[in-house]
């Protein structure tokens, strides 16, 4: 099983990072691809040009083999479809089950995004906690819910699995508030990310 980790990573930070690790071990996936996001539709373009944020993604996950990146979304002209990726993803390896990863606010958009019912036969969810967003069950028929990790093997698509991981109150939106007013952002993610970040002088 392989976990999809899509997001704008502008920047990355340890809310995405600690999360996708405990659900990698979890889950025992054999691999977490983080697929960073060129125009995602339900967003304001990003802050930051893709080259410094799959720069930055590179930085965080240098020495975490479980970890890859695949830039495909950002060499495609205009909005990126999570659905198309997926397509693409699911059709280049046919044997394997593919889990995509998002938190608790993203899923609660789920239904707004393009072909989400296509995304459900492609692939299964799994739903990390995240501080200050719940996961409303309610929009849901019980046949999605999985039970358990295992239930996740027992078909190949449309399950959803909610998994409670490490709560970390971080947001790329903090961060770059914190650095448009001049203020510290360790201890928010990786080191190497904070160096990056400063040495090319982003997020002024
Ligand atoms: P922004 O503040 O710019 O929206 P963000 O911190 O929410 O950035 P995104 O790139 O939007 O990061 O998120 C990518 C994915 O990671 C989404 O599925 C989101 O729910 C999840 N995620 C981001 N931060 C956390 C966190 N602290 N805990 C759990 N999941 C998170
Ligand atoms: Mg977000």
């Amino acid at each position: 099983m392989i976990g999809i980790m899509g997001g704008s990573f502008d920047p990355i930070h340890f809310g995405h990072l600690r999360p996708a690790l405990e659900i990698a071990e979890k889950l025992a996936l054999r691999e977490v691809r983080f697929l960073p996001a060129g125009l995602a539709p339900l967003k304001d373009a990003p802050h930051l040009a893709a080259q410094h944020r799959l720069e930055m993604l590179r930085c965080a996950i240098a020495g975490q083999p479980l970890f890859r990146v695949d830039a495909r979304e950002l060499d495609r002209q205009g909005t990126s479809w999570t659905v198309d990726t997926l397509r693409e993803l699911t059709a280049e390896s046919p044997d394997e089950t593919f889990v995509f990863m998002l938190g608790a606010d993203a899923f609660a958009q789920f239904k707004q995004w393009k072909d989400w019912q296509t995304i459900l036969q492609l692939v299964h969810l799994v739903v990390s906690h995240r501080p200050g967003h719940e996961i409303d069950r309610s929009q849901w028929q019980q046949a999605h819910w999985a039970q358990d990790v295992s239930s996740l093997h027992n078909q190949r698509s449309g399950k959803i699995l909610p998994v409670a991981v490490t709560q970390l109150e971080i947001s790329s939106t903090f961060i770059r508030e914190q650095l448009a007013k001049a203020r510290k952002i360790d201890f928010l993610l990786p080191e190497k990310v904070n160096r990056y970040i400063q040495e090319n002088n982003l997020y002024r």
